[in-house]
């Protein structure tokens, strides 16, 4: 689906590899010297070294599981995961997020896609792969389009993109400065990407114990106020009662708990640490 011309068309004609440490994809003439995205603050080095896998070598490595957690979303995950382990979600023709390593199964599952669209670089997984298989509309915020080297972006967008069937993507920024949220308003669920973050009853992967906001999770690194703002600021205009990140989907934390997680920072200050649900009740 191309908007206009291709001045250099072999540019995505480059093998993709992934990154066994973050479960990012890089397009590279050989095994890649290194990962952007592990060397950036919000991520961590790997301890023993890089791993770079073919796709080929993921798939043997990574099997793919696909489900339907709610009626209507596809849940595309990887068992064992590599890196972080990203989920991706599809809502009709639309791909929010994408696990590091999709199956030909689940692509052929999915049949059909008009748009695919990320939170951010953490968990585009093999976004690149989606707009292989189905040639469809990549619509990123241009805000991290330096972390999309192995896509092409064929839709930028600014404050929000209506996607149709209730559908919403809105710029967040925070966590990475294109940083963008799915709104699925017929649901009531926000896909928050890694906006907020859970912490899960082990008996129960729907129901979420706390919950935390962070710049970087994995260093605890807390957002500033004016990025809490931010968050607190569009939330407030959109009504959910689930919240789906791309590694947990709390169906018991909606905008109530949300707003006043950032209230009660903003009124003391920032902080990374996971806050008991029930003290936001
Ligand atoms: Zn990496
Ligand atoms: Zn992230």
């Amino acid at each position: 689906m191309s908007p206009g011309p291709l001045p250099f068309a072999g540019a995505l004609d480059i093998p993709a590899w992934l990154c066994e440490n973050c479960g990012s994809w890089q397009r590279w003439f050989e095994r890649p010297p290194a990962c952007p995205l592990c060397i950036d603050a919000r991520h961590v080095l790997p301890q023993d070294g890089w791993s770079f896998l073919t796709l080929e070598e993921a798939r043997a490595k990574y099997p793919c599981v696909l489900d339907e957690p709610e009626p209507g979303i596809l849940r595309l995950r990887n068992d064992p995961a590599p890196g972080i382990g990203p989920m991706g979600y599809v809502v009709g023709d639309v791909a929010f997020e994408c696990c590091a390593v999709p199956s030909a199964e689940a692509l052929e599952r999915i049949g059909r896609l008009r748009v695919a669209a990320a939170s951010h670089p953490h968990s585009y997984g093999a976004l690149h792969l989606l707009q292989d298989t189905f040639d469809c509309e990549v619509a990123l915020h241009p805000g991290d389009l330096q972390w999309s080297s192995a896509l092409r972006v064929t839709w930028p967008w600014d404050d929000r993109l209506e996607l149709g069937d209730g559908l919403t993507l809105h710029h967040s920024g925070g966590h990475f400065a294109g940083h963008a949220v799915l709104h699925d308003a017929p649901r009531g669920i926000l896909f928050c990407g890694d906006a907020l973050k859970f912490e899960l009853d082990p008996e129960d992967e729907r129901r979420a114990l706390t919950l935390s906001a962070h710049k970087a999770f994995v260093r605890g690194i807390p957002l500033s106020p004016a990025e809490l703002r931010g968050y607190r600021d569009l939330f407030a205009r959109l009504d959910f009662t689930q919240t789906w990140t791309p590694f947990e989907q709390a169906a018991n934390a909606g905008r109530r708990e949300a707003l006043q997680l950032l209230d009660g920072m903003l009124a003391t200050r920032s902080h990374a640490a996971p806050v008991p649900l029930e003290e936001l009740g």
